[in-house]
């Protein structure tokens, strides 16, 4: 048996002439976020999607629509033919659990007016008929249970209750961002807030273990992993940190935090150009650590020619930890994990010059130790249980080639 869900957008309605660009965006990443599903069908009808999955695929379509940004709301709904007995014996049927005395109510919609009654007509008819079949009372400000009907051009669908979906706008519609991935708590719900607005983000890490394929294995693909059931499989690029770490040998510890920040925006800024980013984002929180104060942010964005987005930049740290349990990364971001900042003083200035962080971009020779880096990394491709990898030279070749055809055509 199949089961039918009805799943709604809310400010893509908003969109004037846009708006199908949204909407196919949207029924695109559904299709994506129920992938596999047995008897998986989607379709738009009037402004909504319809959803058919297998029964036994019910809870977990549940799931992964509560997880798809640009849904304001889904139900699971029973569909029924145009007329009005069948409409009936559905709604008595659906009612049949109400204890008797409880109250009820009857919020009627209808998406095409050729059904011979209005949607008052429809609900007052339906509200006597079962007061009659079930000796409910009605009260239409605070009911115990509310039966929704909603008339289409080709069915009627009855349901009793609508989950909410997150909101936001489909991942994908906003574009691409470089977006840079710790293994902690606040930059994968900062990625999850870029996609709520309908980024697509692919994150990059630094990395101090010894190989790529150590970070394989550690909470980082995991967290990405995680922000894939939110937004599709990801791409993660992994940078090492060696070969920073052994040129800056000799910067004073008080400097470290702020230029290793600076030099990452730098290697961001690069691989951004190469694979055609427009922005860079972090999880940044200003004043959250001494290398987060205004003045060393400034230091730390000083001579970008990218915009970088913050989208943390004024919470407090508990309305972070509140996200992040929310969307379910917590736990993940508390495991171990060596991170590179984890070497790295955590006593720096607060307010580092521009100038300073600029003498040491020229002193270690940061652009040409950017592409050193670059050189040594990888791409993961991060997927449902699995997680392949492959040079980082090899992917920037192939944009680069692609990019020339698309030039040449
Ligand atoms: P997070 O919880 O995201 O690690 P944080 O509060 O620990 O943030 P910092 O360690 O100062 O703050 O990092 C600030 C931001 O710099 C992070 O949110 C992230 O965007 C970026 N960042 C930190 N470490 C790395 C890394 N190893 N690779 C890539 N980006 C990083
Ligand atoms: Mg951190």
């Amino acid at each position: 048996m199949p089961s039918l869900f009805v799943a709604h957008y809310g400010e893509i309605g908003t969109k004037g002439a846009n708006r199908p660009v949204f909407e196919h965006s949207l029924e695109r990443n559904i299709r994506d976020s129920l992938r596999g599903l047995p008897g998986l069908h989607v379709r738009r009808a009037h402004q909504r999607f319809l959803v058919t999955v297998d029964d036994d695929a019910a809870a977990e379509a549940r799931g992964r629509l509560a997880k798809v940004f640009g849904l304001v709301w889904f139900a699971q709904v029973d569909s029924v033919p145009l007329a009005y007995p069948q409409i009936l014996e559905t709604a008595v049927e659906k009612l049949s659990d109400v204890e008797k005395g409880s109250t009820f109510r009857v919020s009627a919609r209808r998406s095409d007016k050729s059904f011979a009654m209005s949607s008052q007509e429809l609900a007052r008819k339906l509200g006597e008929d079962v007061i009659a079949a079930l000796g409910l009372g009605v009260d239409l400000s605070e009911p115990d249970a509310t039966l929704f009907v909603d008339i289409l051009r080709d069915q009627v669908l009855l349901y009793r209750c609508r989950t909410r979906g997150l909101g936001g706008l489909p991942v994908g519609v906003s574009g691409r961002v470089l977006h840079l991935l710790s293994g902690g708590i606040d930059s994968p719900v900062a990625g999850w807030l870029l996609m709520k607005r309908g980024c697509r983000p692919t994150y990059l890490h630094f990395y101090l273990a010894p190989g790529p394929q150590n970070v394989l294995q550690s909470k980082v693909v995991e967290l990405v992993r995680h922000l894939g059931t939110y937004g599709g499989d990801s791409e993660l690029i992994l940078v090492p940190f060696a070969p920073y770490q052994l040129a800056t040998s000799d910067l004073p510890q008080e400097f470290e935090p702020v230029v290793f920040r600076r030099f990452v925006r730098m290697v961001a800024e690069a691989l951004s150009s190469d694979l055609g980013y427009p922005a860079i984002s972090t999880g940044d929180n200003l004043a959250q650590v001494a290398s987060q104060t205004l003045q060393n942010i400034v230091s730390i964005d000083s001579g970008s020619s990218l915009p970088t987005f913050r989208p943390l930049l004024a919470f407090d740290k508990e309305e972070i930890v509140d996200l992040a349990k929310r969307i379910g990364s917590y736990e993940t971001s508390l495991k171990e994990y060596k991170d590179c900042c984890s070497i790295i003083s955590r006593h720096p200035r607060t307010r580092m010059k521009v100038r300073d962080v600029d003498d040491a971009v020229r002193h270690f020779g940061f652009k040409e130790l950017a592409r050193r880096c670059i050189a040594d990394g990888s791409v993961v491709k991060v997927a449902p249980g699995q997680a392949t990898i492959r040079p980082l030279q090899d992917v920037l070749e192939e944009y680069a080639g692609e990019a020339s055809e698309r030039v040449t055509n």
